[in-house]
């Protein structure tokens, strides 16, 4: 997928529509036209064969009015300024939007963690979080996992600051982390989790029926998750890509199949059970419903044009263009937009958070009540906002998000 570079520039394209919109205040239109903090860093580690490599990072805090900051980590080579002040940006929104009390950050590091060795990994993660370890904390900034970290990344990086911090235990620093070292139970599906809840909804209120079907573009931990919660739904899944290819069948995949297929392949792409698709891409399936899971910018206007499906649901950040939005609007295929379709991994962050600071820890069962209780009351509200200003749900979302951080900003005296 072409990754525009300016990805920040997208979201001030949004914050501009809703300026007009919600008449806001240009003294808190002014403060949200970039991050209130941005450090970038350089990370040195000493490789397996003695020499030292220098990895760049950043951390972006965007907005903490309403709260700490919070937002993943992302390992990747494509990691730029402008994309980590978009995600930090989109954290602040989304945190806004499911109103738990938080603000909005993100960081990433520039690297192909597929090339690195596991001890090599792990001194770039300690290395990282030494690097911006004064900019964060439970009630300062919150990190967790994005793109290519997970559990065991967040495992080493917790270490490393309790070490830096004369050994004190203090598991709120960071989510997503393993359960035996005070990660929450379901914060490993939580994206993919609340996703459904959302689409689940969406799709009743579009009058899609059961046995509806779906692509996913992505099969890593939110979109491989997406899957299996929704076969087991009743939903039929028809399309898998990932980076190295597509498995189609239109009678139906079998998800844990095919995630045997990846675990010894590495990829979807040759999975037996697929019809061969030859050159065609997964935007020329026909489906109901489309799951962005992989990276941003993934749709672009010329794909939006050709998609046939009457649902998208942005399981990833930032997936879809603005000018893919607008085809959409006009072929009136409904958006559930990133900040709210993949909260539910920062809403499980906030309950580990509240379970890391109470020492005492819920149920699978009591997190997924609580997840399902908040992704619907935020749709409720997201629709309602949509349909008072008759835009788009994206638009919706984004003047639910904004409203309740000028809120917070005036209630600061900051304007
Ligand atoms: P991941 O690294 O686990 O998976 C990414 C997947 O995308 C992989 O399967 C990869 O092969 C695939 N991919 C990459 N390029 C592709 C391409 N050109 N075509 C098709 N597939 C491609 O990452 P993840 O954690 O699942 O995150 C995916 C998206 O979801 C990101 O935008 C991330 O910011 C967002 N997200 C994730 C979480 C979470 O809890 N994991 C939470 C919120 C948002």
């Amino acid at each position: 997928m072409e990754k525009e570079k300016n990805v920040f520039g997208l979201v001030l394209q949004n914050f501009a529509k809703i300026k007009d919109l919600i008449k806001l205040d240009d003294n808190i239109y002014t403060q949200l036209l970039a991050p209130q903090k941005f450090l970038e860093v350089n990370v040195p580690v000493k490789m397996d064969n003695g020499t030292i490599k220098v990895f760049k990072g950043f951390r972006s805090q965007f907005n903490d009015a309403r709260g700490p900051y919070k937002g993943g980590i992302r390992f990747h080579p494509q990691v730029d300024e402008s994309e980590v002040k978009a995600l930090s940006a989109w954290m602040a929104l989304k945190t806004a939007v499911v109103n738990i009390p938080l603000g909005g950050g993100k960081g990433g590091v520039i690297v192909n963690p597929m090339e690195l060795s596991q001890k090599e990994l792990e001194e770039l993660s300690r290395g990282y979080i030494r690097a911006i370890s004064k900019l964060i904390g439970p009630d300062l900034d919150v990190p967790a996992p994005d793109v290519y970290t997970d559990p065991k990344i967040m495992g080493w990086m917790l270490d490393e600051y309790e070490k830096l911090n004369g050994g004190r235990h203090i598991p709120g620093v960071i989510t997503g982390k393993p359960l035996s070292i005070g990660g929450s139970e379901a914060r490993s599906y939580s994206t993919a989790q609340g996703g459904f809840y959302a689409l689940d909804m969406a799709a009743k209120k579009i009058g899609l029926s059961e046995g509806a079907t779906v692509a996913i573009q992505g099969f890593g931990n939110a979109g491989a998750h997406m899957a299996k919660i929704l076969q087991k739904a009743g939903y039929k899944i028809i399309a898998i890509s990932d980076s190295k290819g597509t498995a189609v069948n239109v009678m139906g995949l079998d998800v844990a199949d095919v995630e045997r297929h990846k675990k010894k392949t590495g990829s979807v792409a040759d999975y037996p059970g697929a019809e061969e698709i030859g050159e065609k891409h997964l935007f020329d399936q026909e489906a109901d419903i489309l799951i962005p899971a992989a990276l941003e910018n993934s749709i672009q206007a010329q794909d939006a044009e050709k998609i046939k499906v009457k649902l998208i649901v942005e399981l990833a950040n930032g997936p879809v263009t603005p000018e893919a939005d607008e085809i959409f609007a006009k072929r009136n295929i409904v958006v559930v937009p990133d900040i709210l379709a993949n909260a539910g991994g920062v809403i499980v962050s906030y309950f580990e958070q509240v379970q890391n600071a109470y020492g005492y820890y819920w149920s699978e069962e009591e997190v997924l009540e609580k997840l399902e209780e908040k992704m619907k009351t935020s749709f409720d509200e997201i629709w309602a906002k949509k349909e008072e200003y008759q835009v788009s749900m994206r638009l919706g979302a984004y003047i639910l998000a904004i409203e309740r951080i000028a809120e917070a900003m005036k209630d600061r005296g900051m304007a």
